[in-house]
């Protein structure tokens, strides 16, 4: 075993899918979002156990994540989020990945390489309803859908847009897109063409804007057990998720030091006593983000303590004071699970963003590759 390891609970995350499902209902469909490494939880693995609960579609945002799926046997639907290089698109075809895009060019590409392997790919319309990141324009869906349902070699698989605004304090923004999409996918359905899907919601607008669910939703940050800025306490009820990933690492090191001795790069720490430090088997080279140094807090044996001196890439340094019970090799949780239980960690995701200026999405799936991800299944 190593140190230092990223623990994922699967039973929470299928405990947080099904709170999700109960939600929505049953008419309601989910794409789960596994881009970057599903926020760095494992994409195949928990690709796999969302499969087990009949969730077919999943979400990615590059090619190498899509073909990655499909080499590990995955044979759901995948939907690409971003836009492809051209020279990406023989793949995408080949491996029948759903791809949106929003303009005449792209959709030539695709007609043409479907052509080519004489199949048929199947596109999302993307609109930008408010986002302002890609998508066509709401009067050009229109004709858009047109170009893509008249191809032979193409499927209008579904009409989709994204939202940039926090619903529990601009929904009427929210609101105000929902209505954009639907009338203009009411002018598609007008030329006596199905529109096929029509997805829109994030985590966020989930939670929101019940009218965002449409036929789909696409969470991701809910699914791994975080909650979006300001969603009311009522909302966490109706929807209870809990975080996903454990990351821990162990007491390597333990010194009793005399008072005045300085920790780690720069001499930022000076202990101001006589105590003990322990030097954990983690740093930035981890994904135990620099600028928690002098400021973040671990949990070992049950108690916190903090985090001293610079964090280095590969270890940092805990003051446990002067009588402390931690032995070597003690297993040290830099966040996890909050809860009253004796082995949660009062620290999570939330708390290690606030204190580095980020939200939890970047906490989680910024845990480096040389971590190993051990599954609770
Ligand atoms: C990442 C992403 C989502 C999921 O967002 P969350 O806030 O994690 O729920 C949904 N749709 C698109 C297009 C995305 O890129």
């Amino acid at each position: 075993m190593r140190a230092t390891r990223a623990v994922i609970n699967l039973n929470i995350l299928r405990d947080n899918l099904k709170a999700i499902k109960r939600y929505i209902g049953p008419t309601v469909s989910i794409a789960l979002s596994i881009k970057a490494n599903a926020y760095g939880h494992g994409a195949v693995a928990v690709a796999k156990t969302a499969e087990a609960l009949g969730i077919t579609t999943f979400g990615v945002s590059n090619t190498d994540e899509a073909v990655e799926l499909r080499n590990a046997g995955i044979a759901s639907r995948i939907l690409l989020y971003s836009l492809p290089l051209p020279e990406e698109i023989p793949v995408l075809v080949n491996e029948g990945i759903e791809c949106f895009v929003g303009d005449e060019k792209l959709i030539i590409l695709f007609s043409s390489e479907a052509r080519r392997q004489n199949t048929v790919s199947v596109l999302h319309l993307k609109v930008d309803t408010g986002m302002g990141r890609i998508g066509c324009s709401p009067e050009n869906l229109p004709p858009l859908a047109e170009e893509v349902s008249k191809n032979k070699n193409l499927r209008l698989g579904g009409i989709c847009t994204h939202f940039p605004a926090s619903g529990s304090t601009d929904a009427y923004f929210t609101k105000k897109q929902i209505k954009i999409f639907n009338y203009w996918v009411g002018k598609v359905r007008d030329k006596g063409i199905l529109p096929g899907v029509l997805h829109a919601a994030n985590s966020d607008a989930l939670l929101t804007v019940p009218e965002s669910h449409m036929d789909m939703v696409r969470p991701g940050l809910l699914v791994y057990g975080y909650y979006p800025d300001g969603i009311a306490d009522s909302v966490k009820k109706k929807v209870p998720v809990k975080p996903v990933m454990e990351f821990k690492t162990k007491v390597v090191f333990l010194k009793r030091v005399k008072a005045g001795t300085p920790i780690s790069y720069g001499m930022i720490y000076k202990t101001k006593r006589e105590t003990v430090i322990t030097t954990l088997a983690a740093g930035y080279g981890d994904g135990y983000n620099r600028l928690l140094s002098n400021r973040g807090k671990v949990l070992i044996r049950g108690k916190l303590y903090p985090i001293v001196g610079r964090i280095c890439m590969d270890q940092c340094m805990a003051d446990l004071g002067p009588r402390s019970d931690v032995k070597l090799y003690d297993d040290a949780i830099l966040f996890g699970r909050k809860g009253s239980g004796k082995a949660e960690n009062p620290l999570d995701a939330d708390d290690i963003a606030r204190m580095t200026e980020t939200i939890p999405y970047e906490v989680t799936l910024l845990i480096t590759k040389r971590v190993p991800r051990v599954y609770i299944v």
